[in-house]
């Protein structure tokens, strides 16, 4: 039997003297090989047809080209590579108009600029996003965007990956004319500019380089203020050095430099890592055991109880939804504060220039106060962000379960309660969840949905589709004490106190996990949150920490009292190391009869990070997360574990299951610590030479 020819997804019409070029190869038009040599053959034939005085570039479907083919990655490329489909286009002796809807990506982009016009619809965007995958574009993006754009828009785009729309594409260059359609307006456009010449190639010209060859110092300048963000990433960097590149060397030459400098970060480990985060961020989207056509009911109206600091920043991702927002509280002075935050909040980011001061105002007046419970009666879903306290949340689900209507989803924001026995405080447990946002809960990206044992698919599966559309990245998880993030946490912190006690300091701990990549230590992060805030949940708890209490106890809360782990300058938060602290924290090995002694930091390092993973390997085994990859989501989004290292499951398995193994029986022997003793999972992937994410990473 012969296997049906499969047609090429690059095909051609006629309008006249002018071709219209069609990709289409659903879902985004990706240029995997075939539509690559379908490019070079379909161009190829229309060059040569000299009843064609002009060609037009489109696609089909609901986008341009948005990137290329990222199964390819780490593959022998198969030509024709798309440098070498740009450079055909460039060789041509009739103009190529690249006509452009949806997004143009990456590569996309790419083929675009090598065109010699482009056009696009007003709901266009553009963007060369490679730099979220630890790469840079590799198809003369580097070389060609500068000249187009200018240095500084150019980079801007390049090492953030964001996006521009096409009023901005517009007017810096990069397209030549915003159209009504590509049907008939981008034939005519080509018509128009078919007897044009000589054919404009951005490559012919220095083009916008000129303006940075004046300013010799922009690039570095540019170099300074990205660095913190940049931090650890690789890709950034070798952007900068090709753009530069694109100053110094002829284009050819600059086209060589970027393509050296794409095959070094595409074999580098921070590329690898990246590419990883981004096919498990994908994955995390797909919930085992919840079919793709399960039911969502639409979100039109929400409801959030308790207006303090999650509540407020909860009722701001709604908001910002274009979701109207009921926020409710008890007492008016509460309510009153809740609601000046978060107008405070819109204010500052309209000032900073993030959103307009129009759209700040229409944000804000999506939220209204309440001080009746009433008042969630029209919600589709009601958010709880009230006191940690079991009674209390029982209470409240109670009530509102008689006030919702009986399709309506009841979400607790608890950080370590039961959702199950919430659940139980309702008539409806199969329409209760947990949402669990992390502070600042408007710009943190992740969210944990809890999966309650009652929870119905379409619960489950309308939660997913509410954080996306809310910009978050959700991860279901089970229920138990602190879910996935804070329980792992939890394992980091006690570590911190023992570190403390055995001779580390506060600043020797944070610089760990400062060089190791996060963008904040524990000890700092204890005091941006308040110290008093942990000091709580252990009297709650019915527990100690030798030196937090004794810093509690000493009036230390953190930054907000201006000492906590560190002191700190009014108005100003970066942490200084306290003597007063060294003297506390030696009074507590003291009082324990504790020998310190200086620790490396590696060690620390391994006695932070080793504890979690183990925790990670426990609530595994527990099916609290169901794959590991959804683990490393968690810590990206929701505690900034450096992307570039892969999550804690990746990293893991990169160092190896038994070192990390037997590092923790170490720790257990020295420490005589029970909960650092290897999970049964971690101990068993080890003895048999594997990782969590798969044989061998
Ligand atoms: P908070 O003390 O800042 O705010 C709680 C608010 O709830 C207060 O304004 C209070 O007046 C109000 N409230 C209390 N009872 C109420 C009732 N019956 N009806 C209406 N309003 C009521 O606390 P928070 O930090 O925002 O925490 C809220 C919840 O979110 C807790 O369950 C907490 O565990 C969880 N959480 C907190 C964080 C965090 O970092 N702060 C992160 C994730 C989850």
């Amino acid at each position: 039997m012969t296997s049906p020819v499969t047609p090429s997804p690059v095909t051609s019409r006629r309008s006249g003297d002018i071709a219209v070029v069609i990709i289409d190869n659903p879902p985004v038009n990706a240029l995997g090989h075939k539509v690559r040599a379908g490019l070079a053959t379909e161009l190829a034939a229309l060059e040569a047809d000299a009843t064609v005085a002009a060609v037009v570039l489109a696609c089909a479907g609901r986008t341009f080209v948005a990137g290329a083919d990222i199964t390819e990655f780490g593959k022998p490329l198969e030509p024709p590579g798309l440098h070498e489909v740009i450079a055909q286009i460039g060789r041509m002796t009739k103009p190529v108009v690249a006509a452009i809807h949806g997004t143009a990506l990456g590569g996309g982009l790419e083929l675009a600029l090598g065109c010699h016009y482009r056009v696009a619809v007003a709901t266009a965007q553009f963007g060369l996003p490679e730099v979220k995958l630890g790469i840079l574009p590799g198809a003369g993006g580097t070389q060609r965007l500068p000249r187009v754009l200018g240095v500084i828009p150019a980079l801007e785009i390049m090492t953030t990956g964001d996006f521009i729309g096409a009023d901005k594409a517009l007017a810096g260059g990069l397209i030549q004319r915003i159209l009504p359609d590509l049907d008939q307006a981008a034939v005519d456009f080509a018509r128009e500019i078919a007897a044009a010449r000589p054919l404009p190639l951005i490559e012919a010209s220095d083009g916008k380089l000129a303006e940075a060859r004046a300013n010799p110092g922009l690039i570095d300048e540019f170099a300074r203020s990205i660095a913190r963000r940049s931090r650890g990433f690789r890709a950034p960097g070798a952007i900068i050095d090709c753009v530069k590149a694109a100053l110094a060397k002829p284009f050819a030459d600059g086209l060589a430099y970027e393509r050296e400098r794409f095959m070094e970060l595409v074999q580098s480990p921070e590329s690898a890592a990246q590419r990883y985060a981004f096919f498990a961020e994908r994955e995390a989207g797909k919930v085992p055991g919840l079919p793709s056509d399960t039911p969502v009911r639409p979100i039109r109206r929400a409801a959030v109880i308790g207006a303090g600091t999650m509540g407020g920043g909860i009722a701001m991702n709604f908001a910002n939804a274009g979701i109207p927002v009921t926020l409710i509280e008890t007492g008016a002075e509460a309510l009153e504060r809740g609601l000046k935050t978060i107008r405070a909040n819109y204010e500052a980011t309209a000032k900073r220039g993030g959103i307009t001061p129009a759209d700040a105002e229409a944000r804000f007046a999506r939220i209204t106060g309440s001080l009746k419970l009433e008042d969630a009666a029209e919600a589709d879903i009601v958010t709880e962000a009230v006191f940690e306290e079991m009674g209390l949340k029982k209470d409240l689900f109670g009530k509102l379960d008689r006030i919702v209507r009986a399709d309506a989803i009841l979400a607790t924001n608890t950080s370590t309660l039961d959702v199950n026995e919430i659940a139980a405080a309702t008539s409806r447990p199969e329409r209760v969840l947990g949402t669990h946002y992390f502070s600042p809960a408007n710009v943190m990206k992740l969210l944990e949905i809890v999966r309650g044992t009652a929870t119905a698919p379409d619960v489950l599966a309308t939660a997913m589709a509410m954080a996306r559309k809310l910009k978050k990245v959700p991860v279901v998880v089970g229920v138990c004490y602190g879910f996935v993030g804070n329980r792992m946490l939890h394992r980091r912190a006690s570590q911190v106190e023992s570190l403390l006690l055995e001779g580390a300091s506060p600043a020797e701990l944070d610089q760990a996990l400062l060089d190791f990549g996060f963008p904040m230590g524990p000890c700092a992060m204890a005091d941006l949150a308040g110290i008093d805030v942990g000091w709580r949940i252990r009297q709650g708890l019915g527990i100690r920490d030798e030196v937090s209490d004794r810093l509690y106890e000493a009036g230390r809360l953190g930054q907000k009292t201006g000492a906590g782990f560190f002191r700190y300058e009014p108005g100003n938060r970066a942490p200084i190391p306290d003597p007063a602290v060294d003297a506390i924290i030696a009074a507590a090995a003291a009082a324990k009869g504790i020998d310190r002694r200086s620790i490396p930091q590696d060690e620390i390092l391994a006695r932070l990070l080793y504890p979690m993973v183990n925790e990670a390997a426990h609530i595994l085994e527990e099916g609290i997360a169901s794959r590991a990859s959804d683990i490393d989501i968690v810590w990206f989004y929701g505690y900034g574990w450096p992307v570039y290292r892969g999550g804690p499951m990746y990293w893991a398995d990169h160092i190896g299951l038994e070192t990390i193994r037997a590092g923790l029986q170490k720790m257990t022997d020295r420490l005589s610590d029970a909960r650092l003793k290897p999970a049964p999972l971690l101990a068993r992937l080890a003895a048999e030479g594997r990782g969590f994410l798969g044989p061998k990473a």
